[in-house]
């Protein structure tokens, strides 16, 4: 599944510490395949990884999170910018506001003229008028009757008139003699787009000029979404777009595409059949979706938040000078601790949540290590190399730790720093991309 495809991508670079071109173009494709997966249109997903490569590139990795991670982070933005950054309101300033909805058949219109009916009387309290312009199927006129005496809004309709703009203009006329604020105008839709359906909604819209043009389409048509927002798109040049049936397994792809390709607003989206409930579109839950990522962008945005950049340079540089020592070891997990709580952190992190689910680990996993450290003499901890087995001794018992427990713990201390030497021998070596698997 797509979380654990990010995952996979992290993993291809842990270890790494900077954003280099070997490793970007792998997670690149991860990230594409994933926005794939997620029905982001294929040119469109490549597109957007391509830009999103460019601007990773330039950037600096910190070490308290993989480069894995910080690329999440960037692709995360970048969807959120693309999306429109932030919720797009109606514009209700006319009296009366014409709303005008549009899409295929079966997308969601009719459900959401009522939710939006709903929303705007008893939120906004607009006192709307919904107009039924769905003439050709008698069940289609009864079913916004049935929506409106739920939601006690009243529904204007014409069932022996078929021409739909005579029938807006006047609902509208009507509106304006009973005061209602808003006029929601439901139309009909076909299977698949044409002709005659998109000349009947220009129509309605030449003659009624609406304030909003709100195209419903429905998620789960994927990337079949994108031509059809396109066709409506150039003939109606809408306001607006309205996903609906993201309470689908849906990824929710369309939205990403549709915005890339006719960029307009995403301004709701529909989660079910129920009328009390209209969902803004947030551009921030939306991208996280897309990725399937649970909550690793707080997790780099926390340890963005937290960690100590000049501390992280100074304990880079010692690595590289293979300096690094038990002072270094201290500040690092100083600033892990900083972090909050390591299970919930860990938890943070796609696919290992749930792994360490039952597992205890508590804030004082570090406590031994630590006390062993503060047993150590300021020589001791900047020269790890003086300490003998006698001075072990000394500092287990300091600790009140057991001799065993000491020596594990210089074993451990002693991998690392051969493993960062390593690391450093291959840098040295100028071999570029040495370190990937
Ligand atoms: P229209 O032909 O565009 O007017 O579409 P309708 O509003 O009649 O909806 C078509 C079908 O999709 C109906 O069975 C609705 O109950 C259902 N539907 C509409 N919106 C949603 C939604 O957000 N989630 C789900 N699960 N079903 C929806
Ligand atoms: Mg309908």
């Amino acid at each position: 599944n797509l979380s654990d495809r990010l995952d996979s991508a992290f993993k291809l670079l842990k270890g790494e510490g900077r954003i280099s071109e070997i490793n970007v173009a792998t997670t690149v494709k991860e990230i594409r395949r994933a926005l794939v997966d997620a029905d982001v249109n294929y040119k469109i997903a490549k597109e957007f990884t391509d830009k999103v490569k460019d601007k990773a590139l330039g950037e600096k990795v910190l070490t308290a999170v993989s480069p894995g991670q910080l690329m999440v982070k960037i692709v995360k933005d970048e969807l959120v910018e693309l999306m429109g950054g932030t919720e797009t309101e109606l514009d209700l300033s006319d009296k009366p506001t014409i709303i005008l909805i549009a899409g295929l058949q079966g997308s969601g219109k009719t459900t959401f003229s009522g939710k939006l009916a709903n929303y705007l009387n008893t939120k906004k309290h607009k006192k709307p008028l919904l107009v039924a312009g769905d003439v050709y199927r008698p069940a289609a006129i009864n079913q916004l009757q049935v929506l409106g005496e739920q939601i006690k809004v009243p529904v204007y309709t014409e069932p022996e008139n078929k021409d739909v703009v005579q029938i807006a203009l006047n609902a509208i006329a009507q509106a304006k003699k009973d005061g209602n604020g808003v006029v929601i105008i439901d139309t009909a839709g076909r299977l698949a787009v044409d002709e005659a359906m998109m000349t009947e909604v220009a129509n309605i819209k030449n003659a009624v000029n609406p304030r909003e043009i709100l195209f419903v389409v429905d998620s789960m048509t994927g990337q079949d979404a994108v031509n059809t927002a396109k066709a409506f798109n150039d003939r109606l040049d809408f306001t607006g777009v309205v996903l609906t049936k993201l309470d689908g397994d849906t990824r929710g792809g369309a939205a990403l595409s549709i915005q890339y390709t006719v960029t307009k607003p995403i301004k709701f989206v529909s989660m079910g059949e129920k009328l009390d409930t209209l969902d803004v579109f947030y551009p921030e839950r939306m991208a996280q979706r897309i990725l399937g990522m649970g909550d690793i962008i707080s997790l780099v945005e926390r340890a963005q938040d937290q960690f100590d950049e000049e501390e992280a340079k100074k304990i880079e540089k010692k690595i590289r000078a293979n300096k690094f020592d038990f002072d270094d070891f201290k500040t690092q997990l100083g600033q892990i601790k900083k972090m909050g709580n390591i299970k919930d952190l860990l938890g943070m992190i796609p696919g290992i949540g749930k792994a360490i689910k039952d597992i205890d680990i508590s804030d004082d996993a570090f406590k031994g290590i630590e006390a062993m450290i503060d047993s150590m003499t300021p020589q001791e901890r900047a020269n790890p190399d003086i300490i003998t087995p006698a001075r072990r001794k000394r500092i287990a018992v300091g600790a009140g730790k057991d001799i065993s427990e000491m020596n594990a713990f210089m074993k451990q201390f002693e991998q690392m720093r051969g493993m960062m030497k390593q690391m450093n021998k291959f840098k040295g070596m100028g071999m570029p991309g040495m370190g990937m698997p």
